[in-house]
């Protein structure tokens, strides 16, 4: 297939990049780098199968000859209000990717009669009131509360998504993403992986914001990219969630990566470092994904810190 990415340069989009280019893809790049990094794609400039436009996917795009699939990840998408990289700090940048881009993939995908997937998110679920969390649940989420920018762009492009599938016709498909970690991330993006492992590696505390009694589950980077593959050749329309499900609280989480990277700083707890309305507690239900891709996650949480650490360590000038 000839396939469009957006967002190639980030940290979902580069290794997207990479596993379709091994499956024989021809594969076309496109970022702005307000997020994303040159580095992450360096490596694939000689890469004959490889081609990459700087371009702002809000932004009229047009990419010449046939585009078989166009897999639309284009956004800021860190929550940490600290971060210049979050979307508190970009939010038209964010709502123009979740709502002009959308349309823009959306209008090439139908032009070409292409097969689309919408990076989504489990921030449509917002401060989700129901546990684990279903495709089926729509969400607890203010339009005009901190994190809205994000939340309601990608719900906007998910309806536009469904759109566009139900009136046009177009072979649309939607992920929803659970968090993820990997190298490649953004070591300042200000989000719990970077911050905590970047802090372990140096040997200083870490931060813990509020209690540490909110949960998360953290996937890998492969098996969700394995996810997603899975989801792009087949021809389910419907939301997926694609996730890992082992739940922990954010403080049981820095402790793991204490232990896992022998750091012996401790944890520091800032009471006020919490931004209002980080969801409580998070884990996706993955039973659509085991049933219709036959998808499940297979890396441990030590195992992939282990593979992540020789990343930041070479960012940290540590390697
Ligand atoms: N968090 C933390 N310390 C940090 C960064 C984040 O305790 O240095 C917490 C944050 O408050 C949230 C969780 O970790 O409850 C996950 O945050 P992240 O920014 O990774 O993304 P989110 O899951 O909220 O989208």
């Amino acid at each position: 297939m000839r396939i469009l990415i957006t967002g190639a340069a980030g940290f979902l989009g580069s290794h997207l990049c990479d596993r379709l280019l091994s499956e024989r893809h021809e594969v076309i790049g496109m970022d702005n780098f307000i997020t994303g990094s040159p580095d992450n794609i360096a490596h694939l400039a000689d890469n004959e199968n490889f081609s990459f436009y700087k371009r702002d996917v809000s932004n009229y795009i047009f990419v010449p000859g046939k585009v078989d699939a166009i897999l639309h990840f284009a956004s800021p998408a860190s929550p940490n209000p600290q971060s210049k990289s979050g979307y508190f700090n970009l939010p038209i940048q964010t709502m123009k990717a979740g709502a002009l881009g959308t349309h823009n993939c959306l209008g090439i995908a139908r032009r070409e009669g292409s097969r689309f997937l919408l990076a989504s998110t489990s921030e449509i679920y917002g401060d989700p009131e129901v546990h684990p969390q279903t495709e089926s649940y729509p969400g607890n989420v203010d339009p005009i509360g901190e994190r809205a920018v994000y939340d309601e762009a990608k719900r906007f492009a998910e309806s536009l998504t469904m759109a566009y599938h139900r009136f046009h016709g177009v072979n649309t498909s939607i992920v929803r993403i659970f968090n993820t970690y990997g190298p490649r991330m953004d070591l300042e993006d200000g989000r719990a992986l970077p911050n905590l492992l970047k802090q372990a590696l140096l040997g200083q505390p870490l931060t813990v914001y509020g209690d540490g009694g909110q949960t998360r589950s953290f996937c890998y980077v492969d098996d969700l990219i394995d996810g997603i593959v899975k989801l792009l050749y087949s021809d389910e329309h419907y939301p997926v969630n694609i996730g890992n499900q082992d739940e922990m609280t954010i403080l049981q989480f820095a402790e793991a990566i204490n232990k896992i990277t022998g750091n012996q700083a401790g944890i520091t707890f800032m009471e006020d470092a919490r931004s209002t309305r980080d969801p409580q507690r998070r884990q996706p239900d993955i039973t659509r994904a085991r049933e219709i891709l036959k998808w499940e996650p297979k890396v441990s949480l030590e195992e992939g810190i282990k593979r992540t650490v020789p990343f930041f360590k070479q960012k940290l000038g540590l390697a």
